[in-house]
């Protein structure tokens, strides 16, 4: 068609773990793949007690920069006097595109005009919407979701998205293979070569590499100082040598949760968790690791719900000393009456009596929960809940509260193990593939990784880019 060109603008996440938004435009059709705000909570100014606004709760996050500035997404009543074009406004006919349930990747989605579509697999949205129920799911509007089934296109106009399934447990992961009149676009989504469904993510390479992708946007998390000290001593890229192998002395996802297991079994006392609450696929894994060491998994009310939403078993639940729980329980809400209704509550009484019969789920909220619990023999075991790690200075406050608990530490995470793909396996899908133009992204050092024999793009923020016969060049 005369005047139809492809163009691509990248909004953030190119220095920022997730966060990668980004658009590509043909025409009057228009595909936003993620709309998720980077994790960094030493910098997060709603620190707990700055309170979120009501009315403006869009423009506050506008002006603090925390929101991208994308235009025709936001309703023109939120935006209020800001000058960025609204969805009402705009003439462009959008669909946005969610790879998987992580903040980093979809955190301001209910914040979008619900006349703009929104796909996220249904999976991951029966887990959004109990993380609502409890007050845990993103800021919303009352909006719906669209389905993504792995491996049907979906056609915005001209534009095709081809969802890649990664992982199909839990919530799903995709990537997305995009393909306009003018080429082809591929995001990874969060890339990892070592979990226990690798071979999706080696089969996603085959696929890209037999498409002679044009512009692939890579996540490359795991080039950045901390990882590279811990595995090569250096920040020097160039010691990266490709290998679809796990490095010597890191270890794969299943000998993590072998790790991790290993605790559970050996352990005499009681044995807390803190984990993920949307990790349904961890959920699974504590339930499984109960049953298997003769322990009873329970789980705190907001973590059980889902659990009982997601898998419509009837769990195990221990009320912290915080309201609403301290409530008595006609004054619970909805969510909690139906729960209490479709679950069984397990007392710190019963707990003091046999320790070592349960496997405790505890978060970051409800630490202190630890000193009402028998600590002899007792493990804690970090596994990837809140506080993540030594960069949120919640960590240390957790550490510390920990030891005074009496309960052994025990974590694996970011020691010999990172959940995002090692540089080596980065580094070996992306010669592989060996794109025409490579977008490192999704990292503090995106400039670490370079390509194969195709052009490293660090993009502009906010400038058009324009794919034409193939080939990715700077708009006017
Ligand atoms: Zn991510």
């Amino acid at each position: 068609m005369e005047g139809k060109r492809t163009e691509f603008v990248m909004y953030s996440g190119l220095h920022t773990i997730g966060g990668v938004n980004a658009s590509i435009t043909y025409g009057k059709d228009r595909v936003l793949f993620e709309c998720g705000l980077a994790y960094d909570p030493s910098l997060d100014v709603y620190d707990g007690a700055v309170l979120r606004r009501d009315e403006n709760w869009v423009r506050d996050q506008l002006k603090l920069g925390i929101l991208p500035r994308i235009p025709g997404i936001y309703r023109r009543q939120d935006l209020g006097d800001d000058p960025l074009e609204s969805a009402e406004e705009s003439s462009l006919n959008t669909a946005v595109f969610v790879t998987h349930l992580h903040l980093d990747h979809m955190a301001f989605m209910g914040m979008i005009a619900p006349e703009v579509p929104v796909y996220l697999h249904h999976n991951a949205q029966c887990i959004e919407r109990a993380l609502e129920a409890t007050g845990q799911g993103v800021q919303t509007l009352a909006r719906s979701y669209e389905d993504i089934v792995p491996g049907v296109p979906v056609h915005v106009g001209e534009i095709e998205v081809l969802p890649i399934l990664c992982r199909d447990t839990s919530y799903y992961d995709f990537a997305f293979f995009i393909t306009t009149p003018d080429g082809t676009f591929h995001w990874t989504g969060d890339l990892c070569l070592h979990g226990t469904q690798a071979e999706k993510t080696l089969s996603q390479m085959e696929f890209v590499k037999s498409r002679q992708v044009d512009v692939l946007l890579c996540d490359c998390t795991s080039f950045m100082d901390s990882v590279m000290r811990m595995m090569y001593g250096t920040m020097d890229a160039s010691v990266i040598k490709p290998s679809p192998d796990v490095p010597q002395g890191m270890l794969t996802e299943e000998q993590y949760y072998d790790g991790l297991f290993e605790q559970v079994k050996n352990r005499r006392g009681l044995c807390v968790f803190n984990y993920y609450q949307r990790e349904m696929d961890d959920a699974e894994r504590f339930l499984q690791w109960a049953a298997d060491t003769g322990r009873v998994c329970v789980f705190e009310p907001d973590a059980a719900y889902i659990v009982w939403k997601f898998f419509k078993v009837r769990p195990y639940v221990y009320l912290p000393d915080t309201q609403p729980y301290t409530l008595p329980s006609e004054q619970w809400p909805e969510w909690l009456q139906q729960l209490a209704a479709h679950a069984q509550i397990v007392t710190r009484e019963e707990i003091w009596q046999n320790p070592a019969g349960y496997l405790l789920q505890n978060s970051y909220p409800h630490i202190l929960e630890l000193f009402s619990l028998p600590c002899e023999q007792a493990v804690y075991l970090h596994a990837d809940g809140i506080p993540i790690g030594e960069f949120d200075p919640a960590y240390a406050n957790m550490r510390r509260i920990v030891q005074r608990a009496g309960f052994a530490y025990v974590t694996f995470f970011c020691e010999n193990y990172f959940g995002h793909g090692y540089p080596c396996q980065v580094k070996y899908f992306v010669d592989e593939v060996d794109p025409k133009v490579l977008i490192p992204c999704h990292s503090y050092n995106p400039e670490r990784l370079l390509p194969n024999t195709g052009r490293q793009l660090l993009p502009e923020i906010y400038r058009t880019y324009i794919l034409k016969d193939h080939q990715l060049t700077e708009g006017e």
